[in-house]
């Protein structure tokens, strides 16, 4: 028997799970999969970025779906398009063995006609943005009345991008008695709140230390003067060909004239922030997971949750302003046991900012010079 078998997992999932690949459950998967199938409660779930979320959420949530019955039984809030198609389909992939189980995706940047019908042919797991999802509320094209699960998940970055209206506002449209799965991988004031204000109770379930960074991923900085941040990131390219990056920038401006640049400059590279169309995100991600893209610049909001396999370096081209944001940012590479390297491009100015991120994370960055000791390292 093996361990995903001893969860209490049935046999549709399991069989599933074996097309899947996944030999055993992760630390979170092992934890929440019983609670969560044993009895309706509530919990409140931190574990780090790529530690298996989904699955933990994902699996119990499809087991307790009666899939023939065809209401909404079961809501999964998430904070963005992408990340929300990414659930949808991985949800499309545990359930493949449950015959009349309808998991629809609700999200901004598409019709939202077609989602309306979509719901309305049955869809018993619907995977939101809570704008999207908000909107359609209003518009009275979706029924959440009934539902008996909602998940709210990485509510720590639904609730960092100002979703924290739209999200209580979607709570408060469903019933009292359904249960409430939180999974977060940092646990800032706003999530505590929410927790206190629309859940009965809940179990907690903590992986690793809260808020602390992966083993896998080591630390660097690069100290710079401001006008050589740009060259900085091209030593860095330099140095590591086989490179495949995510690089963060501030803002959607930075992030599309950083990509720019890299392009002109005959780099492999693209952007991807929220000015862009849906179907030019969808293309950007398609080439950044086919790897026709060695380095996707992008701005945290685009870019969060996005599981994307073997990332080498996440680098920094300009910090957060939010600590909490680094351990996001981080979380990108050194998934499933893999090493990585989180890069800082940093000048002087904002150096104290690295002792405070030291903290939060529980580890200690190393100082390396630019690659190839140019002019620009002063
Ligand atoms: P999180 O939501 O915690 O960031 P994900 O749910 O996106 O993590 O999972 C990260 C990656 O790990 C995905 O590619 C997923 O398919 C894979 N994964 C999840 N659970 C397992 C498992 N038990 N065994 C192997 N791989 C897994
Ligand atoms: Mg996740």
């Amino acid at each position: 028997m093996n361990k995903f078998e001893q969860l209490g997992l049935n046999e549709s999932l399991l069989l599933a799970i074996k097309d899947l690949g996944f030999e055993s459950p992760s630390e979170v998967q092992e934890k929440a999969i019983p609670l969560l199938l044993e009895k309706d409660t509530d919990i409140v779930a931190l574990a780090q970025t790529g530690t298996g979320k989904t699955a933990a959420f994902g699996f119990p949530l499809i087991q307790k779906i009666d899939a023939e019955n065809r209401d909404t039984q079961a809501l999964i809030l998430s904070p963005t398009r992408e990340l929300c198609l990414q659930i949808t389909n991985e949800i499309k992939l545990y359930s493949k063995y449950i015959k009349g189980l309808n998991t629809v995706a609700i999200y901004g940047g598409a019709s939202i006609t077609e989602q309306a019908n979509q719901i309305r042919r049955g869809a018993q797991i619907i995977v939101a943005t809570p704008g999207r999802m908000q909107d359609m509320i209003n518009r009275n094209m979706v029924n959440i009345k009934n539902i008996n699960y909602c998940v709210l998940d990485e509510a720590d970055e639904m609730l960092n991008m100002g979703f924290y209206e739209d999200i209580t506002a979607i709570l408060s449209d469903t019933p009292k008695d359904k249960s409430t799965w939180l999974f977060s991988a940092t646990m800032p004031q706003e999530v505590a709140r929410i927790a206190k204000d629309f859940m009965r109770k809940p179990l907690e379930i903590t992986v690793g230390h809260k808020n602390s960074g992966n083993e896998n991923v080591s630390h660097e900085f690069y100290l710079v003067s401001a006008r050589d941040r740009y060259a900085a990131l091209k030593r860095l390219a330099d140095a590591n060909p086989d490179i495949f990056s995510v690089v963060f920038c501030r803002t959607k401006r930075d992030t599309q004239a950083v990509a720019e640049k890299l392009i002109e400059d005959g780099y492999s590279a693209a952007a991807l922030h929220g000015d862009l169309s849906q179907s030019q995100r969808d293309g950007v991600m398609k080439s950044f997971r086919g790897r026709q893209i060695q380095m996707l610049v992008a701005t945290d909001v685009a870019a969060r949750g996005i599981d994307v396999d073997d990332i080498t370096h996440v680098i920094n081209y300009q910090l957060p302003d939010e600590v909490e944001t680094y351990t996001h940012r981080s979380g990108r590479t050194g998934r499933a046991g893999k090493s990585g390297t989180s890069l800082v491009i940093i000048t002087k100015s904002e150096l104290r900012k690295i002792s405070a991120i030291e903290r939060i994370i529980k580890m200690k960055f190393e100082e390396k010079p630019i690659p190839s000791g140019m002019e620009i390292c002063q």
